[in-house]
């Protein structure tokens, strides 16, 4: 007989069938009752074993963890909590899971802190935290594939391994095949790259936003979906070594463009995760809850993660410029009261104190800021008017700080030119970037989205490193 997911059997299974079903034992009650799960869905199929029909030596190792697959009739539960559930009729074990060694692990059933659950990271998805987080990402990653490919958009596949390390965004990794303790050397005693595997220094991709500008400027209309890696030493919740980006990058699209771009593409995402990951969601809402109660009252979300999902779908987010912001936080308490570690005035970059108060306490939605001071964004960014400021956008979340960081791209050959001189970025280094201002240059935008930041946005999960599956950080790049 065919195996009959979970999902199919709770969901479309009919009284009076029989089913086969395959998967991990989460617990067995009174020798009765096996909890079992197979990962296609949050739930647990109940399986009901008459004890007195099967052999004691066989029940006894249907153990939490153990792996088994049960046959039987599908019946009304006597039970609250589902409505079907299977009268087992044969079980036959496809894996032991010894009980004293579960004992120590993530499957045994009880709270486990987030920082155990790291550490065990290779059987975390066991749980169902972490099943829901990572069926959420899932559902996330196919919903952004499904936005842009409805809207024309095309996906590029832009390089991992990259020779330009121009875009300033951070620190790279390198990458060589050289001996590290014999490298070849130049007469100098440097390190002679020729001979490296590409016969030049190359690093890891930070962003492939400008090769997708090369893609837009031909197919109008591109996005890229990768991994993105960035050496910080900054050990924080919010960043990872490796991370996933997401990056439109659109033909004649302007700064406004842009803006409405991002916010249709966010607002599509957490709409889709409001209306395909229901049973994901409400488990992770109630968890949610259950550790709010834990905390003082202050420090308690005024919203729950459904309501702040809901929330987010359903109000326009505010946009104001930099200098606006700036003005803002000047007049606002904490700025007055001296609150603030870090001074602000026109011309600092955002630190995440003052983004969290914009953010949190004066507009309590998202915001937009564009129009920031040309020094302190990429050199890529359009000159303004103003000559001071660049045509930038940062969209902050509640909870998370800067999710996308955008900008309209700078077409004017000799500004771009100028720019880069004053970045000390050098021709030879990027002249294919250059080209394409030469040959039918036009305004062009694009903006990238961090993967994981808006996975912890619709999951609510406070913690960067529990939203990708194995998470690279500092000194760690375990599994
Ligand atoms: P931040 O100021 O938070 O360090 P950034 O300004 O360096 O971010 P960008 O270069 O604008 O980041 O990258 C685009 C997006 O990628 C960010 O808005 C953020 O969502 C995400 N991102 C950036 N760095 C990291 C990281 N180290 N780990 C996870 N996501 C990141
Ligand atoms: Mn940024």
């Amino acid at each position: 007989m065919k195996r009959s997911k979970v999902i199919e059997v709770l969901t479309d299974g009919s009284v009076g069938s029989k089913v086969v079903v395959k998967g991990w034992v989460r617990a067995f009650r009174s020798n009765r009752f096996i909890q079992l799960n197979d990962g296609s869905t949050i739930k647990n199929i109940q399986a009901v074993v008459d004890f007195e029909n099967f052999d004691e030596a066989l029940l006894k190792r249907i153990t939490t963890g153990s792996a088994i697959a049960v046959t039987g009739e599908l019946v009304e539960s006597q039970g609250a909590g589902q409505a079907v559930e299977i009268q087992v009729e044969g079980i036959e074990i496809l894996g032991d899971a010894n009980p004293d060694e579960v004992q120590r692990t993530v499957m045994q059933p009880k709270r486990h802190s987030l920082e155990f659950l790291r550490e065990q990271a290779h059987l975390r998805f066991r749980t169902n935290t972490f099943g829901a987080v990572f069926r959420i990402r899932h559902a996330v990653a196919y919903a952004i594939h499904k936005f842009f490919n409805d809207r024309g958009f095309y996906y590029l596949h832009t390089p991992i391994v990259t020779g330009s390390d121009a875009e300033g965004a951070g620190e790279m990794f390198r990458v060589t095949t050289l001996d590290p303790i014999n490298p070849p050397l130049n007469e100098d005693g440097s390190v002679n790259y020729k001979e490296d595997f590409f016969g030049k220094p190359v690093n890891l991709t930070v962003s492939g936003q400008l090769e997708a500008e090369l893609g837009a400027l031909a197919l109008g209309q591109v996005y890229t979906f990768g991994p993105t890696f960035r050496a910080e030493n900054s050990n924080t919740s919010r960043h990872l070594a490796e991370f996933w980006m997401i990056e439109p990058e659109v033909a004649f699209n302007d700064l406004k463009d842009n803006m409405d771009l991002t916010e249709s593409f966010l607002k599509y995402i957490v709409d889709y995760v409001l209306e395909n990951c229901k049973d994901d969601l409400a488990f992770l809402n109630e968890r949610e809850a259950n550790e709010q109660k834990t905390k003082p009252q202050n420090e308690r979300n005024e919203m729950s993660l459904i309501e702040r999902l809901e929330f987010v779908s359903k109000n326009d987010f505010k946009r104001l410029t930099y200098t606006e912001a700036i003005d803002l936080l000047l007049q606002s308490k904490p700025y007055k009261k001296g609150q603030f570690k870090f001074d602000v005035k026109w011309g600092i970059d955002l630190q995440s104190e003052h983004e969290r108060y914009l953010v949190e306490k004066e507009f309590n939605c998202p915001v937009i800021l564009t129009d920031y001071p040309a020094e302190i964004k990429a050199f890529y960014m359009r000159q303004n008017d103003d000559g001071k400021t660049v045509a930038a956008m940062d969209v902050l979340f509640p909870g998370i700080g800067e999710i996308v960081g955008g900008s309209q791209r700078e077409e004017r050959f000799d500004v771009l030119k100028e720019k880069c001189k004053a970045f000390d970025i050098h021709e030879e280094e990027i002249w294919w970037y250059l080209e394409t201002r030469k040959f039918g240059t036009v305004p062009h935008a694009g903006f990238g989205l961090g993967f994981e930041r808006m996975i912890m946005f619709v999951t609510g999960m406070t913690n960067i490193r529990d939203v990708i599956p194995f998470p690279r950080t500092p000194q760690n790049a375990e599994f």
